[in-house]
């Protein structure tokens, strides 16, 4: 069934091409008219009428189906090319602050919120629970929003000795603990990667590192690790055990 195979392939879901079946289909009457007044049967109707709708022959070059989907393909190319530069354009913000690592989650960037050596996880530890991950590293190396946020706290802290809190659009919290120095005020916006605040030693703590919390958005205490691995953000964690931290 020639024919049959013709116009299946001309009903495109697309504007020209369709209008181009409809001008083939009228084109189809007078053909299947002559075809009528001859002596031919009407069996031989179809393959008369696919041989006289061949797109080659009959496709004004004003209305040819191929350039059409050609343009839409540039669209479609060009759409795609513009979310890339987005993307790759709030990931260079994020680490333009000098976050050692980026990711792209759901729009929003996530960082590694400072260089350091993990030193202590998540989980109970020598019978008290430690709600937090350490990473250590000098005194005054930066550390950074985790993602876009709102400041929630800034300044002393018990047992942090000084700290800063984060509120991000989801509920979420991140929390920065025993740092040196904060660069943020209460109610101040901050961006991934933003440094927000630089490494200390304040507190109960056993050296200079960053002890770095996530409240889930019902105010739970969660494994960061898992949450950082969600937003694409992975922490090398062979040195578990060894080290300053609390
Ligand atoms: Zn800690």
């Amino acid at each position: 069934m020639a024919a049959g195979q013709s116009l299946v392939s001309l009903h495109a879901p697309n504007p020209v091409q369709d209008a181009y079946a409809k001008l083939a289909a009228n084109a189809m009457v007078p053909v299947t008219d002559v075809v009528n007044a001859s002596s031919a049967g009407p069996t031989a109707l179809p393959a008369i009428g696919g041989d006289q709708l061949a797109p080659d022959s009959l496709a004004p070059a004003a209305l040819d189906p191929q350039s059409e989907v050609d343009v839409q393909n540039l669209t479609k190319a060009v759409d795609i090319g513009a979310q890339l530069a987005k993307k790759a354009s709030v990931l260079q913000q994020a680490l333009a602050g000098g976050a050692p690592e980026a990711a792209l989650v759901g729009g929003a960037a996530y960082v590694l919120p400072t260089v350091g050596r993990f030193t202590s996880g998540f989980g109970g530890r020598w019978g008290v629970f430690h709600y937090g991950i350490d990473l250590a590293n000098a005194i005054g190396t930066p550390i950074y929003a985790v993602t876009d946020g709102v400041v929630e706290e800034s300044g002393p802290a018990s047992g942090f000795g000084m700290w800063v809190v984060l509120k991000h659009p989801d509920g979420t919290h991140s929390v920065y603990g025993h740092i040196n120095r904060s660069l943020v005020t209460v109610g101040q916006k901050v961006k991934a990667g933003q440094e927000i605040a630089e490494m200390g030693n304040r507190g109960q703590s056993t050296g200079p590192h960053l002890h770095f919390e996530i409240w889930a958005p019902d105010g739970t205490k969660i494994n960061p690790l898992p949450w950082l691995a969600a937003h694409g953000i992975k922490i090398d964690t062979a040195g578990a055990g060894n080290g300053p931290g609390d």
